[in-house]
């Protein structure tokens, strides 16, 4: 059965994978590298940093950076006629694109892991404790003391606006190493920061593996791995319980209720740790769908193989060729491909072109901006079959908000005309 999926996905079509070896959560949930206390742990640490972040990014909501959740009717009866298919239930987007500070959900993992990195060394230092008002992180005198330390990370665009945005306005000096994917004005934005930009003419896995090194060399300098880190990972999973909070707020939740979240995937860590927080909040009534581009399938691959971060599309005879930049990585997270395999409903990969066509038709019916990567998830209520009528669809739009105006009008040129 697999022989012929994997000759489609080798030959980069579109494809749709239900997930054989998911389990009943119950089941998992005391199996996995964490637990519902460190989801705790984590939401304790944003709330303690709320008010640094309220002084430093007054336009967050009193410190705390989450996205609203948005029924999209218009976009739903577009995707309905386009695609000649009825999508049962409501269609929300959860606009992660729209996250203060970073905008993209590496707002979540990126800006938690400086966060918590900052509080170490302060907490070390015998310059801060738990109590603390933590708005006294901004003043001069802690600028100072983060200025002597360093932080590097390696990434395709979004994790670098993170971290470099979050670390370079606490003082730290941040270099980081974007792979070739990276969009130019990703990088212009990080230079306005002080941010110092390294270029490399390969992919994400060498942009990290150089990272990686810089930082190995220097006992100053504090590495973010997106191949492995535990706090990117929580920082991710606080989302929730505040999606279960937000949907109570909006009377839409009810005994029973069905949701499919559909999610961008490129290491895995934003996904890996949004599923694990989902699991925790709403149990086996959430299922969690990931997405990659057809020229990107490294989850898929690793999980279909069994060869989890080992697997390379490169190896399968995929060049790694796509605008959706967030998600362009060949091998999967090993962190989160190793137990993800037990939690995901399933994976479908989706082309470039489809990918400009649904940034175009989420502005033309609903005038919000997304990235390529972002509207992945888009075509999750088309694909992916489901047996409920009762059901809410969730598409996560992972960024776009700070993509400037003129390469955003050429994004949409290009996908009213592939249309
Ligand atoms: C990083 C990113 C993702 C996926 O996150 P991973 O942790 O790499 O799986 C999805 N969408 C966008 C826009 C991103 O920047």
């Amino acid at each position: 059965m697999c022989d012929n999926l994997l000759k489609d996905i080798t030959a980069c079509k579109e494809v749709v994978w239900v997930n054989p070896k998911k389990k009943s959560f119950s089941e998992v949930k005391d199996n996995l590298p964490f637990s519902y206390n460190d989801i705790v742990d984590a939401e304790k640490r944003w709330q303690r940093f709320a008010p640094l972040l309220k002084k430093l990014f007054p336009e967050t909501e009193n410190g705390i950076i989450e996205s609203p959740l948005y029924k999209a009717d218009k976009l739903k009866t577009k995707l309905e006629e386009y695609y000649s298919n009825s999508i049962d239930g409501e269609l929300f987007l959860k606009c992660d694109n729209y996250l203060k500070v970073a905008g993209s959900v590496k707002a979540r993992g990126g800006i938690y892991e400086v966060l918590k990195h900052a509080e170490s060394l302060a907490i070390e230092a015998g310059l801060l404790s738990e109590n603390d008002d933590y708005s006294v992180l901004a003043e001069d005198r802690f600028r100072k003391f983060f200025s002597e330390y360093k932080l590097a990370v390696g990434s395709t665009g979004n994790l670098g606006l993170s971290i470099g945005i979050m670390g370079s306005a606490l003082g730290f000096k941040v270099f980081v190493h974007m792979s070739k994917d990276a969009k130019e004005w990703k990088k212009d934005i990080l230079r306005r920061h002080g941010v110092t930009v390294i270029e490399h003419e390969a992919d994400y896995t060498k942009a990290v593996e150089e990272g990686r090194k810089q930082a190995e060399a220097d006992e100053r300098m504090y590495f973010v791995d997106d191949e492995n880190s535990k706090d990117l990972f929580l920082g991710y999973s606080v989302v929730g319980f505040r999606l279960k909070q937000q949907l109570k707020d909006m009377n839409l939740l009810k005994d029973g209720l069905r949701i499919n979240v559909y999610l961008p995937c490129g290491v895995g860590g934003a996904p890996g740790g949004i599923t694990f927080g989902l699991k925790h909040a709403f149990g086996d009534n959430v299922s969690c769908i990931f997405v990659e581009p057809t020229h990107a399938p490294c989850m898929l691959l690793g999980l279909l193989t069994g060869k989890y971060e080992e697997a390379d599309v490169s190896e399968y005879g995929i060049k790694l060729e796509t605008e959706a930049d967030g998600l362009a990585v060949a091998k999967p997270s090993k962190l989160v491909s190793r137990f993800i395999e037990y939690l995901i409903d399933g994976i479908y990969t989706i082309s470039d072109d489809e990918l400009f066509k649904l940034v175009y038709m989420l502005y033309d019916s609903e005038s919000i901006k997304a990235e390529p990567s972002a509207v992945a998830s888009l075509k999750g209520p088309i694909v992916w079959e489901n047996g409920s009528e009762d059901i809410l669809h969730i598409c996560w739009l992972t960024g776009g908000m700070l993509i400037p105006d003129d390469i955003f009008s050429n994004i949409i040129k290009r996908g009213k005309l592939l249309l």
